[in-house]
């Protein structure tokens, strides 16, 4: 009951609708109080997106600070308390959910086919190219197919892809066994709050690198100053691969199958490893992450140049709040194309 008579006549006449999902990680790792205690994780209920969340979603700051996704939770899905720890597979099944009940079951887009023409050479317009003495990378959609599709989600059908992570795929897909050793590393999907770190740490990363660019190479090599500077630049990056592989386990067994967890210990046992079993290790996550993309592919076949197209629905703010019911992907066709700030990489 609210108090509010214009929120209860809301309420009454059923205008915020709910769809409840099962969290596919079932909040497996989730350490207590990340949800309400009574909440179940294969029932968790998601409501409709309001006006608010949409404005914190678009805001590109909040979205960067990683305050928005906590915002938005809190509205569409209240028994989640602490946003900061969910794993984005979670996030993602949310989304979908709250997409689909705010604004019904399909994902409408339009993708460019981004495939390369084996162009037969200089027939195409030889006299214009002759003439301005910029080829190229003046225009990126040249050589390349751009055949408009129009795609249809069907996200009832789309998220069936979110399943509950069983038992057998902890075992088949979360588990490293070292080779030297009988030690088992468990992993675990990354927590929201470290995909946002790692996104901030890349940015710093490469605004102290851009302040380098002016120091010539062998001023680079004999200034104390850049030589100070490029190493805190190396250090912070080894930093933000050594914490994305931390974030990633859940803990190591050791040869006579006691759990450690303590971020300490694993920290240092990962410093002291030989390079080839923490490689293993890093292939592991790396193996996991993709299995994790694979859930949010789209394919399809161009019909104009019969490439097999893929690329990953990505939940921007058009698409999950769906006024325009339509998006068309940006323009990243260039095959070099720097998406820096989006990719994860764990190393
Ligand atoms: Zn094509």
């Amino acid at each position: 009951m609210s108090s509010n008579p214009l929120i209860q006549d809301l309420i009454e006449n059923d205008a915020f609708p709910t769809v409840t999902v099962a969290l596919p990680t079932g909040a497996r790792w989730y350490p207590k109080g990340v949800l309400a205690d009574d909440t179940n994780p294969l029932e968790l209920e998601v409501g409709v997106l309001g006006i608010l969340a949409e404005q914190n979603y678009r805001d590109p700051w909040l979205m960067l600070s990683g305050e928005s996704i906590p915002r938005l939770l809190k509205s569409v899905c209240p028994s989640i308390v602490d946003a900061s720890e969910i794993a984005e597979i979670d996030l993602e099944a949310i989304l979908l959910a709250a997409r689909m009940v705010s604004s019904g079951p399909t994902i409408k887009l339009t993708h460019l086919c981004p495939e390369p023409i084996k162009k037969p050479e200089e027939e195409a317009k030889p006299k214009t190219k002759a003439k301005d003495e910029k080829p190229e990378e003046e225009d990126k959609t040249h050589g390349v197919c751009m055949h408009e599709h129009k795609l249809e989600i069907d996200i009832n059908e789309h998220i069936l892809r979110y399943d509950v992570i069983s038992d057998a795929v902890v075992e088949e897909r979360f588990t490293y066994a070292l080779t030297r050793v009988a030690q088992v590393a468990h992993l675990r999907p990354l927590p929201y709050h470290r995909s946002i770190a790692q996104i901030k740490e890349a940015m710093e990363r490469e605004r102290d690198m851009t302040s380098l660019n002016d120091f010539q190479l062998d001023e680079l090599i004999s200034n104390a100053d850049a030589i100070n500077r490029y190493t805190k630049i190396i250090d912070m990056s080894s930093e933000t691969a050594l914490e994305n592989i931390l974030a990633a386990i859940e803990g190591i067994s050791t040869t006579n199958g006691k759990l450690v967890v303590e971020k300490e210990f694993v920290r240092a046992w990962l410093l002291a490893l030989p390079a080839d079993e923490a490689e293993g290790i890093t292939d592991a996550i790396n193996a996991m992450t993709l299995w994790f993309n694979s859930f949010s592919e789209i394919k399809y076949t161009c019909e104009a140049c019969g490439a097999e197209n893929k690329f990953r629905l990505e939940l921007d703010a058009n698409r999950l709040f769906g006024q325009a019911g339509d998006s068309v992907q940006p323009k990243k066709l260039s095959p070099k194309s720097k998406s820096g700030v989006k990719r994860r990489r764990i190393r």
